[in-house]
């Protein structure tokens, strides 16, 4: 999932200062799994907005809508006509989400609620672990379902730095060696022959390094 935690009060505050009508558009599929933007974030945000606006003297109306995925034109256009009772939109979705609606509603300022951080897994309840850094190779193959390129510091494909200490990242003490973890997950699986094949230097062309990506699936186009 896209893994983000919503931006501060104060933060939000500024961004939405110039607008008297705000409409805070929440999405329901990974930011409502991170605790970040869903329909009861929306709730607990609009609340706190209206409070401390109130106590600041400022008069502001605040609408809330929650769309099941803001990065679908199908979803978001249940929100239109939310959109146009109001000056702006603060999608507390990941950016995906935010350009989706800015790029639907253009004629309306659609500010962002959220820091998207990264792609993850929810390891255990409200801890989320970055695991994946889209780079567009995949090579899990390899390395035994643990990717070195976004859980070890220095990215390295050909075995540890041996700086690890207690089975902890020397950059990060409080991160597992992701090379300890992927030669454990070798052993585990009998296939520490794996250790053996050279992995040559990544081509980044096929990550962001490259420039932004699109994905087009003739099979599903109509
Ligand atoms: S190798 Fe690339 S695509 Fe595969 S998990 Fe790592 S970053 Fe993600
Ligand atoms: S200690 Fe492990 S995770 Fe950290 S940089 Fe070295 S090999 Fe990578």
């Amino acid at each position: 999932m896209i893994v983000g935690e919503q931006k501060s009060i104060s933060e939000i505050k500024t961004i939405i200062a110039p607008y008297k009508k705000i409409l805070i558009m929440g999405c329901g599929t990974c930011v409502k799994t991170c605790f970040a933007g869903g329909e009861d974030e929306v709730a607990v945000l609009a609340s706190a907005l209206r409070l401390a606006c109130k106590k600041d003297g400022k008069d502001i109306d605040i609408e809330e809508f929650t769309v099941e995925r803001q990065c679908e034109d199908e979803f978001i256009q249940e929100g239109a006509p939310a959109v146009s009772r109001n000056e702006g939109v603060l999608s507390l979705a990941c950016g995906a989400g935010v350009q989706a609606l800015a790029r639907r509603f253009v004629k309306t300022p659609v500010l962002p609620g959220v820091n998207t951080t990264f792609i993850g897994v929810l390891e255990k309840q409200g801890v989320f672990t970055e695991e994946c850094a889209g780079c567009g190779d995949c090579k899990l193959a390899i390395f035994g379902g643990i990717c070195p390129v976004t859980r070890c510091a220095k990215k390295l494909l050909n075995g540890p730095c041996g700086g690890s200490q207690n089975g902890k990242c020397e950059v990060n003490p409080e991160t597992d060696c992701a090379w300890q973890m992927i030669i454990e997950r070798l052993r585990i699986l009998g296939q520490m022959e794996n250790l053996r094949v050279y992995v040559p230097p990544k081509n980044w062309q096929t990550s962001l390094s490259g420039g932004p990506r699109k994905m087009v699936r003739e099979d599903h186009m109509i």
